[in-house]
């Protein structure tokens, strides 16, 4: 199949990470998942730590999503025009989170912060983005600049095809440090639209925010007029009910989210301060459209999970997160293997590093050679991880005991491989 894929399909995937290309191998091609399971095309069972990506909360094909999936399918795929689910998942965001006034629905977390950026330059009039490095925003091309080291650099483009001019508004600066923010704000007085940050960052591994790093943040673009986009895309919905909101309660000026909120379909949005939403069309000038934006079918899947979402899911989930890092700490401690265990709230990644990482810079000095090993010892045994060493791990109220064990019987192995491995 990946050859198939290969001779039709660049790279022969249709997001670069599925490729294997981080780990080596072949990636496997999954047929169906129930649960916590996936099934691949060879027949081969896996635990499923990837949830595609954070989406599958409720582990895969939970009964009632698929039932409401089927109902809303039953009665069409696609109107464009507006319909009572789009209003329903907008109601369950904002009563969820209380920052989000009016929510804008579209189909990626790439759309949500590409536009939320956009809004925030109409808004201010302003051109220029903060951004930090290891922070992953979508391929938005102005957010695709995640220079290296270096304090307030000035964004150059990290991809052929991302012009200097898209990329040249846009400032990096390093994760967990205020006084690069400061810098920043002080270097180019009255020209940041807005500081976009990870709420708490699961793409460059797990790397929550440092105390207070999040709140001076909000205060630092409060005092220099700039609005403070919160991406949620990842943590909205699953690091609390309320996303990391919920954990952290800074209260951003513009929010984005997707993932969990769609339910396994395309379904993203962003949100927030109601004077900031009024400059969007067609209530303002701020242009925003999408054929498929609050696609009948994406919306009730959403609603859907998002409604069986309560305390005691969160509480399952959070406990199975907290079994599963401490077995995998247990393993690589025993086979001497330097390793951080770092979370945040139900997300998690393991560094292969026994230094503090509070940074990009930090993540990449990890033995990543280390992780291979790891990973395709996990993945021979039945559990599959992301293929990076540089991603969340994803848990569901779907990982009962059994999945767990299965994990942990894997571990043992997978450490031992971790520790033989060389560079
Ligand atoms: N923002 C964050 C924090 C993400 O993790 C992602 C995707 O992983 C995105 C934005 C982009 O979302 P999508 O892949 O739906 O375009």
């Amino acid at each position: 199949m990946f050859d198939r894929a290969s001779v039709v399909t660049p790279g022969g995937v249709n997001s670069p990470v599925r490729a294997f290309r981080a780990v080596g191998g072949t990636p496997r091609f999954m047929v169906s998942g129930t649960g916590p399971y996936l099934t691949d095309a060879d027949g081969r069972e896996y635990v499923d730590l990837v949830c595609s990506w954070g989406p599958m909360i409720l582990g895969h094909s939970h009964p009632e999503v698929i039932a409401a999936v089927q109902e809303a399918v039953s009665r069409g795929t696609s109107f464009g025009t507006p319909g009572e689910g789009e209003v329903a998942l907008a109601e369950e965001i904002v009563a969820r989170i209380e920052p989000v006034e009016q929510v804008r629905l579209v189909s990626s977390g790439t759309e949500a912060t590409m536009s939320a950026i956009r809004l925030a330059r109409g808004f201010t009039g302003r051109a220029k983005v903060v951004k930090f490095a290891g922070c992953y925003h979508g391929h938005v091309d102005a957010l695709l600049a995640a220079a290296g080291s270096g304090v307030a650099t000035f964004g150059l483009p990290d991809t052929p095809g991302v012009t200097g001019a898209t990329a040249g508004d846009t400032v990096v600066l390093p994760y967990n440090d205020l006084d690069a923010v400061r810098a920043a704000f002080a270097a180019h007085p009255g020209e940041i639209a807005c500081v976009i940050t990870e709420a708490s960052p699961g793409n460059m591994g797990v790397v929550p925010p440092a105390d207070g790093f999040n709140a001076g943040l909000k205060e630092l673009c409060a005092a220099n007029g700039a609005l403070y986009i919160s991406d949620e895309v990842m943590t909205g919905f699953r690091t609390s009910k309320a996303g990391w909101y919920g954990v952290d309660g800074v209260r951003p000026d513009l929010m984005t989210f997707g993932k969990v909120m769609g339910g396994g379909f395309p379904a993203a949005a962003f949100g927030g301060r109601r004077d900031v939403m009024a400059h969007l069309a067609p209530a303002g000038p701020v242009y925003q459209a999408g054929t498929l934006s609050g696609n009948p079918v994406a919306t009730a899947a959403g609603l859907a999970q998002l409604r069986l979402l309560d305390d005691a899911a969160y509480t399952k989930i959070d406990a199975v997160s907290a079994e599963l890092r401490s077995l995998v700490g247990d393993a690589l401690t025993k086979e001497g293997v330097a390793h951080t265990v770092s979370a945040a709230s139900n997300m998690f990644s393991v560094f292969f590093t026994g230094r503090p990482v509070k940074n990009y810079e930090d993540a990449k000095k990890q033995d990543v050679f280390r992780f291979t090993a790891f990973f395709h010892s996990m993945l021979e045994q039945g559990v599959y991880l992301p293929p990076s060493a540089f991603e969340s791990w994803f848990v569901s109220t779907a990982h009962d005991e059994r999945a767990v064990e299965r994990i942990a019987a894997a571990l043992p192995a997978a450490a031992r491989a971790a520790s033989e491995a060389t560079a």
